[in-house]
Protein backbone atom coordinates (compact mmCIF):
# COMPACT_ATOMS: atom_id res chain seq x y z
CA UNK A 1 0.00 0.00 0.00
CA UNK A 2 0.87 3.66 -0.89
CA UNK A 3 2.41 5.74 2.33
CA UNK A 4 0.07 8.89 2.93
CA UNK A 5 2.10 10.76 -0.17
CA UNK A 6 5.33 9.51 -1.18
CA UNK A 7 7.74 9.86 -4.12
CA UNK A 8 8.24 6.44 -5.78
CA UNK A 9 11.58 7.03 -7.68
CA UNK A 10 12.93 3.68 -10.27
CA UNK A 11 16.35 4.03 -9.90
CA UNK A 12 17.04 1.69 -12.89
CA UNK A 13 14.98 4.27 -15.04
CA UNK A 14 17.82 6.57 -13.64
CA UNK A 15 19.93 4.17 -15.31
CA UNK A 16 18.51 3.64 -18.42
CA UNK A 17 18.57 6.97 -19.00
CA UNK A 18 22.10 8.09 -17.82
CA UNK A 19 23.42 4.48 -20.20
CA UNK A 20 20.93 5.90 -23.16
CA UNK A 21 22.82 9.04 -22.87
CA UNK A 22 26.11 8.38 -22.85
CA UNK A 23 25.78 6.26 -25.72
CA UNK A 24 24.22 8.94 -27.72
CA UNK A 25 26.97 11.27 -26.93
CA UNK A 26 30.02 9.19 -26.81
CA UNK A 27 32.85 9.71 -27.83
CA UNK A 28 31.48 13.16 -25.26
CA UNK A 29 31.56 12.29 -21.87
CA UNK A 30 28.13 12.57 -19.83
CA UNK A 31 27.48 14.91 -16.50
CA UNK A 32 24.59 13.97 -14.69
CA UNK A 33 23.19 17.26 -12.90
CA UNK A 34 21.93 16.29 -9.30
CA UNK A 35 21.12 19.48 -8.11
CA UNK A 36 17.92 20.38 -5.88
CA UNK A 37 18.45 17.54 -4.65
CA UNK A 38 18.63 15.21 -7.71
CA UNK A 39 15.60 18.04 -9.74
CA UNK A 40 13.52 16.25 -6.92
CA UNK A 41 14.45 12.53 -6.95
CA UNK A 42 16.80 12.51 -4.10
CA UNK A 43 20.64 13.77 -4.50
CA UNK A 44 22.63 10.79 -2.81
CA UNK A 45 20.47 7.72 -4.52
CA UNK A 46 19.95 9.25 -8.02
CA UNK A 47 24.07 10.26 -7.61
CA UNK A 48 24.89 6.98 -6.88
CA UNK A 49 22.47 4.94 -9.91
CA UNK A 50 23.87 7.59 -12.07
CA UNK A 51 27.60 6.48 -10.90
CA UNK A 52 26.62 2.96 -11.54
CA UNK A 53 25.49 3.25 -14.96
CA UNK A 54 28.90 5.04 -15.82
CA UNK A 55 27.93 8.89 -15.52
CA UNK A 56 31.89 10.46 -16.04
CA UNK A 57 31.06 13.75 -13.58
CA UNK A 58 28.31 14.46 -11.43
CA UNK A 59 27.34 18.34 -11.49
CA UNK A 60 25.39 20.90 -8.65
CA UNK A 61 25.09 24.31 -8.36
CA UNK A 62 26.07 24.94 -4.68
CA UNK A 63 29.28 23.72 -2.81
CA UNK A 64 27.14 22.70 -0.20
CA UNK A 65 25.21 20.13 -2.61
CA UNK A 66 29.14 18.73 -3.83
CA UNK A 67 30.19 18.22 -0.40
CA UNK A 68 26.80 16.65 1.08
CA UNK A 69 27.63 14.36 -1.71
CA UNK A 70 31.25 13.55 -0.65
CA UNK A 71 29.94 12.88 2.81
CA UNK A 72 27.77 10.38 1.31
CA UNK A 73 30.91 8.92 0.06
CA UNK A 74 30.61 10.07 -3.59
CA UNK A 75 34.32 9.67 -4.94
CA UNK A 76 34.07 10.40 -8.51
CA UNK A 77 34.05 13.92 -10.39
CA UNK A 78 32.37 16.42 -9.06
CA UNK A 79 31.68 20.22 -10.06
CA UNK A 80 30.24 23.26 -8.94
CA UNK A 81 29.37 26.29 -9.87
CA UNK A 82 27.26 28.73 -8.29
CA UNK A 83 29.89 30.10 -5.57
CA UNK A 84 29.03 33.51 -3.54
CA UNK A 85 32.02 35.80 -1.80
CA UNK A 86 33.41 33.78 0.58
CA UNK A 87 32.62 30.68 -0.33
CA UNK A 88 34.54 27.74 1.48
CA UNK A 89 37.11 26.78 -1.08
CA UNK A 90 39.19 25.43 1.85
CA UNK A 91 36.45 22.80 1.92
CA UNK A 92 35.63 22.47 -1.51
CA UNK A 93 39.84 21.94 -1.88
CA UNK A 94 39.30 19.00 0.77
CA UNK A 95 36.86 17.51 -0.50
CA UNK A 96 38.56 17.29 -4.42
CA UNK A 97 35.63 19.14 -5.42
CA UNK A 98 36.02 21.28 -8.62
CA UNK A 99 34.91 24.32 -8.78
CA UNK A 100 34.22 27.06 -10.89
CA UNK A 101 35.48 30.57 -11.25
CA UNK A 102 33.24 33.30 -13.65
CA UNK A 103 35.62 36.47 -12.08
CA UNK A 104 39.48 37.35 -11.09
CA UNK A 105 37.89 38.37 -7.49
CA UNK A 106 36.93 33.83 -7.17
CA UNK A 107 40.04 33.09 -8.21
CA UNK A 108 42.26 34.72 -6.01
CA UNK A 109 39.57 33.58 -3.19
CA UNK A 110 40.18 30.18 -4.35
CA UNK A 111 44.30 30.48 -4.66
CA UNK A 112 43.97 32.11 -0.87
CA UNK A 113 42.57 28.87 0.10
CA UNK A 114 45.49 26.67 -1.50
CA UNK A 115 47.76 25.30 1.01
CA UNK A 116 49.38 21.75 -0.43
CA UNK A 117 47.97 20.86 -3.53
CA UNK A 118 46.32 22.58 -6.50
CA UNK A 119 42.74 23.68 -6.68
CA UNK A 120 40.68 22.12 -9.77
CA UNK A 121 39.27 25.00 -11.24
CA UNK A 122 36.96 25.27 -14.42
CA UNK A 123 36.63 28.82 -16.14
CA UNK A 124 33.14 29.63 -17.29
CA UNK A 125 32.41 32.71 -20.22
CA UNK A 126 29.14 33.85 -21.07
CA UNK A 127 28.74 33.11 -24.44
CA UNK A 128 24.95 34.50 -24.67
CA UNK A 129 22.61 33.49 -21.47
CA UNK A 130 23.84 36.80 -19.79
CA UNK A 131 23.86 34.79 -16.30
CA UNK A 132 27.16 33.23 -14.87
CA UNK A 133 30.41 33.56 -16.05
CA UNK A 134 33.11 36.25 -17.66
CA UNK A 135 32.31 38.56 -20.49
CA UNK A 136 34.01 38.20 -23.38
CA UNK A 137 35.50 41.08 -22.83
CA UNK A 138 36.76 39.84 -19.67
CA UNK A 139 37.46 36.55 -20.86
CA UNK A 140 41.43 36.82 -21.78
CA UNK A 141 42.00 38.19 -18.40
CA UNK A 142 40.68 35.93 -16.80
CA UNK A 143 42.20 33.01 -18.44
CA UNK A 144 45.37 34.85 -18.30
CA UNK A 145 45.12 34.80 -14.54
CA UNK A 146 44.34 31.41 -14.72
CA UNK A 147 46.91 30.36 -16.49
CA UNK A 148 49.53 32.27 -14.17
CA UNK A 149 48.59 31.07 -10.91
CA UNK A 150 48.74 27.53 -12.97
CA UNK A 151 52.58 28.13 -13.48
CA UNK A 152 52.23 28.99 -9.80
CA UNK A 153 51.03 25.67 -8.90
CA UNK A 154 48.24 27.33 -7.29
CA UNK A 155 45.68 26.23 -9.27
CA UNK A 156 44.93 23.61 -12.20
CA UNK A 157 42.47 24.65 -14.87
CA UNK A 158 40.07 21.47 -15.14
CA UNK A 159 37.61 22.78 -17.72
CA UNK A 160 36.49 25.41 -19.76
CA UNK A 161 32.76 26.00 -20.22
CA UNK A 162 29.48 27.86 -20.48
CA UNK A 163 26.01 27.37 -20.79
CA UNK A 164 23.22 27.29 -23.70
CA UNK A 165 20.06 29.96 -23.74
CA UNK A 166 17.80 28.13 -26.72
CA UNK A 167 18.57 24.83 -26.21
CA UNK A 168 15.27 23.23 -26.42
CA UNK A 169 14.66 25.45 -29.81
CA UNK A 170 17.70 23.85 -32.08
CA UNK A 171 16.97 25.95 -34.93
CA UNK A 172 17.16 29.21 -32.60
CA UNK A 173 20.11 31.20 -33.97
CA UNK A 174 21.51 32.01 -30.89
CA UNK A 175 22.27 28.38 -30.65
CA UNK A 176 24.84 28.48 -33.65
CA UNK A 177 25.61 31.92 -32.08
CA UNK A 178 26.39 30.78 -29.09
CA UNK A 179 29.15 27.74 -30.23
CA UNK A 180 30.66 29.81 -32.45
CA UNK A 181 31.33 32.40 -28.97
CA UNK A 182 32.19 29.51 -26.95
CA UNK A 183 34.62 27.98 -29.65
CA UNK A 184 36.41 31.23 -29.99
CA UNK A 185 37.03 31.43 -26.25
CA UNK A 186 38.72 28.20 -26.01
CA UNK A 187 40.84 29.52 -28.90
CA UNK A 188 41.79 32.33 -26.47
CA UNK A 189 42.07 29.85 -23.64
CA UNK A 190 44.39 27.55 -25.96
CA UNK A 191 47.04 30.82 -27.03
CA UNK A 192 47.25 31.39 -23.17
CA UNK A 193 48.38 27.90 -22.69
CA UNK A 194 45.58 26.59 -21.27
CA UNK A 195 44.75 22.50 -21.65
CA UNK A 196 41.62 21.89 -19.97
CA UNK A 197 40.39 18.31 -19.49
CA UNK A 198 36.98 18.88 -20.48
CA UNK A 199 34.89 21.72 -22.12
CA UNK A 200 31.22 22.07 -22.19
CA UNK A 201 28.64 23.58 -23.41
CA UNK A 202 25.24 21.28 -23.32
CA UNK A 203 22.92 20.64 -21.22
CA UNK A 204 20.35 17.71 -22.04
CA UNK A 205 18.04 19.65 -24.96
CA UNK A 206 21.56 20.52 -26.36
CA UNK A 207 22.94 17.10 -26.26
CA UNK A 208 20.10 15.45 -28.09
CA UNK A 209 19.52 17.85 -30.39
CA UNK A 210 22.93 19.87 -31.61
CA UNK A 211 25.45 17.34 -31.49
CA UNK A 212 27.74 20.53 -32.88
CA UNK A 213 27.37 21.59 -28.93
CA UNK A 214 28.80 18.41 -27.34
CA UNK A 215 32.14 19.39 -27.34
CA UNK A 216 34.29 16.81 -24.99
CA UNK A 217 31.40 16.61 -22.24
CA UNK A 218 27.33 17.29 -21.74
CA UNK A 219 25.56 18.28 -18.80
CA UNK A 220 22.45 16.76 -18.42
CA UNK A 221 20.22 17.00 -15.66
CA UNK A 222 16.11 16.32 -17.22
CA UNK A 223 16.61 13.61 -19.49
CA UNK A 224 18.83 11.75 -16.54
CA UNK A 225 15.06 11.94 -14.69
CA UNK A 226 14.06 10.21 -18.43
CA UNK A 227 11.65 13.81 -18.69
CA UNK A 228 11.90 15.59 -22.17
CA UNK A 229 13.51 18.55 -22.31
CA UNK A 230 12.30 20.01 -25.50
CA UNK A 231 8.55 18.94 -25.73
CA UNK A 232 7.67 19.09 -29.44
CA UNK A 233 10.65 17.81 -30.40
CA UNK A 234 10.48 14.20 -31.95
CA UNK A 235 13.97 13.29 -31.37
CA UNK A 236 13.67 13.76 -27.66
CA UNK A 237 10.55 12.06 -27.72
CA UNK A 238 11.23 9.25 -29.47
CA UNK A 239 14.64 8.68 -27.78
CA UNK A 240 12.97 5.94 -25.06
CA UNK A 241 13.82 7.99 -21.89
CA UNK A 242 12.04 6.23 -19.24
CA UNK A 243 10.35 9.03 -16.24
CA UNK A 244 11.92 7.51 -12.89
CA UNK A 245 9.65 9.51 -10.68
CA UNK A 246 6.35 9.13 -9.54
CA UNK A 247 4.03 11.36 -7.04
CA UNK A 248 1.39 8.92 -5.25
CA UNK A 249 -1.01 9.62 -2.26
CA UNK A 250 -2.93 7.10 -0.67
CA UNK A 251 -7.08 8.86 -0.75
CA UNK A 252 -8.10 10.07 2.47
CA UNK A 253 -11.55 9.58 1.90
CA UNK A 254 -14.70 9.45 -0.75
CA UNK A 255 -18.14 11.05 -0.01
CA UNK A 256 -21.27 12.44 -2.05
CA UNK A 257 -21.61 16.08 -2.80
CA UNK A 258 -24.86 17.47 -4.07
CA UNK A 259 -25.77 19.67 -7.03
CA UNK A 260 -24.59 23.31 -6.15
CA UNK A 261 -22.10 22.30 -3.41
CA UNK A 262 -18.93 24.70 -3.91
CA UNK A 263 -15.74 23.12 -3.19
CA UNK A 264 -12.99 24.56 -1.62
CA UNK A 265 -11.71 27.64 -0.67
CA UNK A 266 -13.28 30.45 -2.14
CA UNK A 267 -15.85 27.74 -4.12
CA UNK A 268 -14.01 28.31 -7.76
CA UNK A 269 -15.51 25.06 -8.76
CA UNK A 270 -19.45 23.93 -8.26
CA UNK A 271 -20.88 20.81 -8.44
CA UNK A 272 -23.70 21.21 -11.62
CA UNK A 273 -25.29 17.74 -10.59
CA UNK A 274 -25.28 15.00 -7.80
CA UNK A 275 -21.15 13.68 -7.92
CA UNK A 276 -18.86 12.45 -5.37
CA UNK A 277 -15.42 13.78 -4.55
CA UNK A 278 -12.30 12.57 -3.09
CA UNK A 279 -9.85 13.87 -0.98
CA UNK A 280 -6.08 13.41 -1.76
CA UNK A 281 -3.63 14.28 1.41
CA UNK A 282 -0.94 16.56 -0.57
CA UNK A 283 -1.07 19.86 -1.05
CA UNK A 284 0.69 23.14 -1.39
CA UNK A 285 2.68 22.70 1.58
CA UNK A 286 4.19 19.63 -0.30
CA UNK A 287 4.72 21.27 -3.60
CA UNK A 288 1.61 20.35 -4.94
CA UNK A 289 1.24 23.84 -7.67
CA UNK A 290 -1.50 26.33 -6.26
CA UNK A 291 -1.90 26.78 -9.85
CA UNK A 292 -3.16 23.09 -10.32
CA UNK A 293 -6.51 24.08 -9.45
CA UNK A 294 -9.29 22.74 -11.31
CA UNK A 295 -6.27 21.92 -14.47
CA UNK A 296 -4.80 19.28 -13.38
CA UNK A 297 -5.68 15.69 -13.40
CA UNK A 298 -4.64 12.18 -11.21
CA UNK A 299 -5.26 8.90 -11.39
CA UNK A 300 -7.66 6.29 -9.14
CA UNK A 301 -9.21 3.18 -10.14
CA UNK A 302 -7.63 3.34 -13.37
CA UNK A 303 -9.18 6.78 -14.16
CA UNK A 304 -8.35 10.50 -14.57
CA UNK A 305 -10.24 12.53 -11.94
CA UNK A 306 -10.13 16.05 -12.43
CA UNK A 307 -8.73 18.32 -9.37
CA UNK A 308 -11.74 20.48 -8.26
CA UNK A 309 -11.45 23.92 -6.74
CA UNK A 310 -8.29 25.37 -4.84
CA UNK A 311 -5.36 22.99 -4.06
CA UNK A 312 -4.89 23.82 -0.25
CA UNK A 313 -1.75 23.35 1.90
CA UNK A 314 -2.50 19.72 2.57
CA UNK A 315 -4.83 18.41 0.49
CA UNK A 316 -6.83 18.65 -2.81
CA UNK A 317 -10.56 17.64 -3.87
CA UNK A 318 -10.87 15.33 -6.71
CA UNK A 319 -13.84 14.70 -8.94
CA UNK A 320 -14.98 10.84 -8.68
CA UNK A 321 -17.98 11.38 -11.00
CA UNK A 322 -20.10 9.59 -8.78
CA UNK A 323 -17.54 6.59 -7.99
CA UNK A 324 -16.84 5.67 -4.24
CA UNK A 325 -13.64 4.17 -4.26
CA UNK A 326 -12.71 2.93 -0.81
CA UNK A 327 -10.51 5.10 1.12
CA UNK A 328 -7.01 3.98 1.34
CA UNK A 329 -7.18 3.25 -2.62
CA UNK A 330 -3.96 4.07 -4.73
CA UNK A 331 -4.02 7.70 -6.28
CA UNK A 332 -0.81 8.33 -8.89
CA UNK A 333 -0.95 12.38 -9.66
CA UNK A 334 1.94 11.81 -12.05
CA UNK A 335 4.19 9.15 -13.30
CA UNK A 336 5.52 7.41 -16.29
CA UNK A 337 2.49 7.32 -18.50
CA UNK A 338 2.59 3.91 -18.72
CA UNK A 339 -0.55 3.23 -17.05
CA UNK A 340 -2.50 6.04 -18.14
CA UNK A 341 -1.63 8.23 -15.71
CA UNK A 342 -0.44 11.41 -16.12
CA UNK A 343 2.64 12.61 -16.29
CA UNK A 344 5.38 15.58 -14.68
CA UNK A 345 4.92 17.16 -18.63
CA UNK A 346 1.30 17.55 -18.29
CA UNK A 347 1.04 18.56 -15.07
CA UNK A 348 3.56 21.14 -16.26
CA UNK A 349 1.17 21.98 -18.95
CA UNK A 350 -1.84 22.09 -16.88
CA UNK A 351 0.39 24.36 -14.32
CA UNK A 352 1.80 26.73 -17.51
CA UNK A 353 5.01 25.97 -16.58
CA UNK A 354 8.14 23.28 -17.09
CA UNK A 355 8.78 19.67 -15.56
CA UNK A 356 11.40 20.65 -13.88
CA UNK A 357 10.11 22.93 -11.96
CA UNK A 358 6.88 20.13 -11.06
CA UNK A 359 9.54 17.33 -9.96
CA UNK A 360 11.72 19.35 -8.38
CA UNK A 361 9.42 20.87 -6.37
CA UNK A 362 7.07 18.41 -4.94
CA UNK A 363 8.01 17.03 -1.74
CA UNK A 364 7.32 18.78 1.14
CA UNK A 365 5.96 15.94 3.29
CA UNK A 366 6.11 13.47 0.73
CA UNK A 367 8.16 9.94 1.70
CA UNK A 368 10.72 8.91 -0.65
CA UNK A 369 10.80 5.43 -1.74
CA UNK A 370 13.39 4.10 -4.42
CA UNK A 371 12.68 0.65 -6.24
N1 LIG B 1 24.16 22.91 -16.66
C1 LIG B 1 23.79 23.93 -15.86
C2 LIG B 1 24.76 25.02 -15.58
C3 LIG B 1 22.51 23.98 -15.32
O1 LIG B 1 22.16 24.98 -14.52
C4 LIG B 1 21.62 22.92 -15.62
C5 LIG B 1 20.25 22.91 -15.10
O2 LIG B 1 19.55 23.86 -15.03
C6 LIG B 1 22.05 21.88 -16.44
C7 LIG B 1 23.34 21.90 -16.95
C8 LIG B 1 21.17 20.73 -16.81
O3 LIG B 1 20.11 21.16 -17.62
P1 LIG B 1 19.03 20.11 -18.14
O4 LIG B 1 18.27 19.67 -16.94
O5 LIG B 1 18.19 20.89 -19.08
O6 LIG B 1 19.76 19.02 -18.76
Amino acid sequence: MTARAEIVVDLDAVRHNVRLLSDLVEPAGLMVVVKADGYGHGMVPVGRAAREAGADWLGVATLDEALALRAAGDEGRLLCWLAVPGENYAAALAGDVDVTAYTLAELDEIAAAVTDRAARVQLKVDTGLSRGGATVADWPGLVARARELEGAGTIAVTGIWSHIACSDDPDHPANEAQEAVFREALAVAEEAGLDPEVTHLANSAGAILRPSSRFGLVRCGLAAYGLDPAPGQPDTSALGLRPAMSARATLALSKPIHAGAGVSYGHTWVAEHDTTVGLVPAGYGDGVPRHASNRAEVWISGRRRPLRGRVCMDQVVVDLDGELPAPGTDVVLFGSGDDGEPTAQEWAEACETISYEIVTRIGGRFAHRYV
